[in-house]
């Protein structure tokens, strides 16, 4: 047993999401990403004297679907509270958040891992602003600041220490980053900072009921690199500690390039908040009514279609999953399946050719032009004898993409595609073909079965290729057999 199995991993993530709003969590300013550096910023955003903070309806409203889709308790008042602390790109010198009324309580995240169901549960989510950027590497010698983020919305989900492992976090903020895309709040967006995820991570000896004292591990610009973080930061704890050593709580950042993390502050230093309840805002009232209006119009969610897929549809597990994985493939399939009843087709095509097409391309589902109508079109050549897989993948597929006017069935003929299906036709090949083998015959009657091959290839070749190669195996098989 090797020392790292004496201890358990214990994590827990912090991850915020920038909210798809137009504009700001308290004012009206324009909550897009990118921008002319600091066009973004009016004096509310800036906090002058004078101005008032109002509250995003559809920030609340983003919220409360979340909140729905993960089953957390959504609170009734909500009251915002002012964090204080001072940074050069935070030009109020406060944020507005929330503190003890957190709009989400309770609820949890499910996820398949390795095909077993993990479930990790919420401790809240709350609303709060986000502040503006210091960019460092843009000038040589001055740090300059854009506050064009400065108040966009965010909420920030916060996870219980269930988490036992990097790859588990992984799932974890799979899963997550796949719900709030499937409810249009987020783009999930890690490149643009979007969506950030912060790790807790602390070890303790296996069995124990006490946690160990844990570090904080941010600037992860992608799921991987938290993966990383959280693997080094177990070992470096496991290792520290087999050593004599102390964990100190602090906060650490992750250097992907050197794949370790460094200490950027302990916590005996840490910010005071001094939060206290924020005077220009009134609290925010959710009725249950207003629950129920969200709800009737809340998306379907993959939880729901994984069972419809697996249920209704058949799929394998493996099948729904690779569907579910993004929203616009979900919605192309569901399209699809109302042109043929071929669901396993149907999800055969979306994980191969389909796939494999816009990879080569580098392309996003969504540019993927042919319609669902047309692939349910090849669908049937196929299932109908008319072409094999290969032809219809190989030239078919590309063809239709090419000229999606046309049907399937007019570009298989156009390009004489179409298999010999009638089994009298074949006969008569095969008849001829075989005549010309009287030994080869009696040496497969003796038992050299491994000879159907050439007599296959023999009628294939005298119907040029077009016989449809199963029913062919079969026939010369019979014939053989006779
Ligand atoms: P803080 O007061 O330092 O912000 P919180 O109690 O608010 O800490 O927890 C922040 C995050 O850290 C949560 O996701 C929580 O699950 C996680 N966490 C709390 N204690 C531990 C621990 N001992 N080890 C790992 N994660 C922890
Ligand atoms: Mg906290």
């Amino acid at each position: 047993m090797s020392v790292y199995d004496k201890y358990e991993p214990v994590i827990g993530l912090e991850c915020h999401i920038q909210l798809l709003t137009k504009t700001k969590m308290y004012s009206n300013d324009i909550a897009e990403y990118g921008g002319l550096p600091n066009s973004h910023v009016s004096v509310v955003t800036l906090g002058h004297p004078g101005t008032l903070p109002v509250v995003n309806e559809r920030a609340i409203e983003f919220a409360v679907k979340l909140g729905i889709a993960v089953n957390s308790d959504i609170r009734e008042e909500n009251q915002f509270a002012r964090k204080n602390y001072f940074y050069a790109d935070l030009p109020k010198g406060y944020q507005i958040t929330q503190d003890k009324t957190p709009i989400c309580t309770g609820g949890y995240v499910s996820y398949k891992l390795d095909g077993v169901e993990k479930k990790v549960n919420l401790t809240r989510i709350h609303m709060e602003e986000d502040a503006g950027k210091s960019l460092h590497d843009i000038d040589p010698f001055e740090t300059l600041i854009d506050l064009n983020r400065a108040g966009t919305p965010l909420l920030e989900i916060v996870s219980e220490p269930e988490i036992k492992s990097g790859e588990e976090a992984y799932a974890y903020m799979t899963e997550v980053r796949k719900l709030v895309r499937y409810l249009g709040i987020c783009d999930g967006n890690m490149e643009e900072g979007s969506l950030r995820c912060d790790a807790n991570i602390s070890v303790m000896k296996k069995g124990s009921k006490t946690f160990g004292k844990k570090v904080e591990v941010k600037n992860m610009n992608s799921f991987r690199n938290v993966q990383r973080a959280i693997d080094f930061e177990i070992k470096r704890q496991i290792d520290l500690l087999e050593e004599g050593g102390e964990i100190s709580g602090e906060t650490r950042s992750f250097d992907a390039v050197n794949d370790l993390t460094f200490s950027l502050r302990s916590k005996e230093n840490a910010n005071d908040y001094r939060y206290f309840p924020e005077p220009d805002l009134q609290p925010v009232y959710i009725t249950q009514e207003y629950i129920n209006k969200i709800k009737a119009v809340l998306p379907t969610l993959p939880a729901e279609l994984f069972k419809t897929y697996t249920e209704k549809y058949k799929l394998s597990e493996y099948d729904a999953l690779q569907i579910i994985e993004s929203k616009e493939v979900a919605m192309y399939f569901n399209e699809l399946v109302k042109h043929t009843s071929n669901y396993k087709g149907g999800a055969n095509w979306i994980i191969g050719p389909i796939r494999s097409y816009l990879n080569e391309r580098a392309l996003n589902f969504s540019e993927f032009t042919l319609s669902p109508e047309k692939i349910a079109e090849i669908i049937q050549l196929i299932d109908s004898g008319k072409v094999s897989n290969s032809v219809a993948s190989q030239t078919i597929f590309p063809a239709l993409i090419e000229n999606p006017s046309a049907t399937a069935e007019e570009i298989a003929k156009q390009k004489d595609l179409i298999q010999n299906s009638d089994s009298n036709e074949l006969q008569g090949l095969i008849d001829t073909a075989l005549s010309k083998f009287p030994e080869k015959i009696a040496e497969y009657k003796n038992g050299k079965v491994g000879l159907l091959g050439m007599f296959v290839g023999e009628v294939m070749k005298l119907s040029k290729g077009k016989a449809d190669p199963k029913l062919l195996n079969q026939l010369v098989k019979e014939t053989l057999e006779k």
